[in-house]
Parts: structure tokens; sequence; C-alpha cells
């Protein structure tokens, strides 16, 4: 990455009130808001963490997007899992530099972008995706990020109907009816492989849980992660008022060898 802003990047620009804008630089281009003028060639060549004025005094300050900060401002087709839970499914699915990953189905791609930031040059993921226009928009979300990618490959198709795949290192599933998916994931996973399932409400963990149970899985485990923002001001140093109470769980089980006879 060159250390000076480039014309054809994301920037973020963050203005007093803490307001984000995601804003791609272009030669010649401006940032209109309601607190004046900003030009794109102020910006370019210039370092990230500036602060900048617009035609009306406004500042704003400007960064480039973390991975994070990108998954909340991107374009969303279908929900998106947020960062606060696909930080802890890159450790608990274990995603290795190298790894050949399975994900269904893709959405908006959010997780996507993570995986192959996690992957390594050697990692791929090929993912299921049964609509056409999330396929494409999850394509073109981890492409504004992270650039054309031959490390990935997606196929528009029902997971449920089966997995082409064989010695898959993880799956990583986002869908409504991942127990559909227990048996093909067994047959698609080298032993030891890892199963992680994102899933909103506990009666989907449960019947997972149970066909889990019926299957060569083992060593399976459900948890929820709470991430509660707290508000620093002077003396007042408190919980923030608000909180994002619940967005999923998280289930992984891993591929065993049954005991011969
Ligand atoms: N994890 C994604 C969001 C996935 S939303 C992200 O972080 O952006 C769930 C997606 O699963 C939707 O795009 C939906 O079309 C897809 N889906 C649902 N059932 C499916 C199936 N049987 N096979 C493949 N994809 C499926």
């Amino acid at each position: 990455m060159n250390r000076y802003l480039q014309s054809g990047e994301r920037v973020l620009l963050i203005d007093a009130k803490k307001r984000r804008h995601l804003v791609t630089l272009v030669a010649g281009g401006a940032f209109h808001s309601h607190a004046g003028i900003l030009s794109h060639d102020d910006l370019i060549g210039r370092d990230e963490g500036i602060t900048v004025r617009t035609t009306m005094g406004q500042r704003f300050t400007v960064v480039r997007p973390t991975l994070g900060e990108y998954i909340l401002e991107m374009p969303r087709g279908a929900q998106v899992i947020y960062p606060k839970d696909i930080g802890p499914i890159l450790i608990l699915a274990d995603v290795f530099p190298g790894a050949q990953v399975l994900e269904s189905g893709l959405g908006s791609g959010a997780l996507t972008t993570a995986l192959l930031r996690a992957l390594g040059p050697d990692g791929s993921v090929v993912g299921y995706e049964i609509r056409d226009d999330f396929a494409l928009r999850a394509q073109r979300n981890v492409e504004a990020y992270l650039g054309p990618d031959p490390r990935l490959r997606v196929e528009v198709r029902d997971i449920y109907q089966g997995i082409d795949e064989t010695d898959l290192d993880r799956i990583l599933l986002d869908l409504p009816e991942p127990w559909q998916v227990v048996p093909h994931a067994a047959n698609a996973l080298r032993p030891g492989g890892i199963l992680l399932s994102y899933l909103p409400t506990i009666l989907q963990v449960a019947r997972l849980r149970e066909t889990l149970e019926q299957s060569n899985f083992g060593m399976a485990e459900t948890i929820e992660v709470l991430h509660r923002g707290w508000h620093i001001e002077g003396q007042s140093v408190r919980p923030d008022h608000r909180m994002v109470a619940h967005t999923g769980f998280l289930t992984t089980a891993r591929l065993l060898v049954p005991e011969s006879e």
C-alpha cells in the first residue's frame, strides 16, 4: 500500500459529530455536504489521519476504512455478519493461511472479505450462494475492498442439494437450515475439519446440535458474543446506554473419525 492517499482509493470522512461517509477519491472530484464542499484534490497525495476543512470551514478527519469499518458502510443486499462476530469466527473456525474453505451463503460478502484477508496467498474460498443477485453483490463488495481475487470462486447453487468439493479444511455457514448441510459437510471436509454455523435463533441452534449429535461431528460448542461499548468523557465513565444486544449464535463442530470396532 502506498503511504499517501491515491485517486481510486476509498476513504472515510468523519465529521465533528462522528458521522461517517465512505467516499472514493477521484482526481478533480468533490464531496458535497450540508457543511460545505471538500475537493478530492486536497486529499490525494496526503497522509491519512489528516483533518481538512470544507469551503464552509467544517472539519473532517480523513482515514482509510479498516475492514470492520468498510463492512459497516458497504452496500448491503442481505444482512451482514458484524465485525464483532467476524473476529471470533476467524478464531473459532481456526481459519489459517492456506486453508481451503467453503462458505455459504455469501449475502453481502462481509465474511468472505474477512476470510480472504486471513487465508494468505495459498488459501481459497469457494462460495455457494442460491441467489444470483447476492452472488454478484458479494463479489462486487469483495472486489471493492481487495481488488479482483482469483482465490475466490462463486457458484450460484443450493448447498442443501450437496457439496462437490472434498478434503476441505473449513465450512462456514450463514443460512437458515444448516442441519440440511451436515451430511454433505461430513463428506466434504477432511477428518479434523471444522464446521461453523452462524444462526440468529436458539431453536435453530438446538436443531443443528441434534443433527450434529447423530453425525460423525463431535466437540460441538455454541457461544454468543456480547460487545458493550463504553462512554468515556471526563468524569462520565460508564457503559454506553445502547448496545446491539443480539446478532447471532456461533456453533462449531469438528469432523471426527468413527472408532473402528
Ligand atoms: N454472511 C453473509 C450474509 C449471508 S445472508 C455476510 O456476511 O455478508 C444469507 C445468504 O444465504 C443469503 O444471501 C441467501 O440467499 C443465502 N442462502 C440461503 N439459503 C441458501 C442455500 N440453501 N444455498 C445457498 N445459499 C443460501
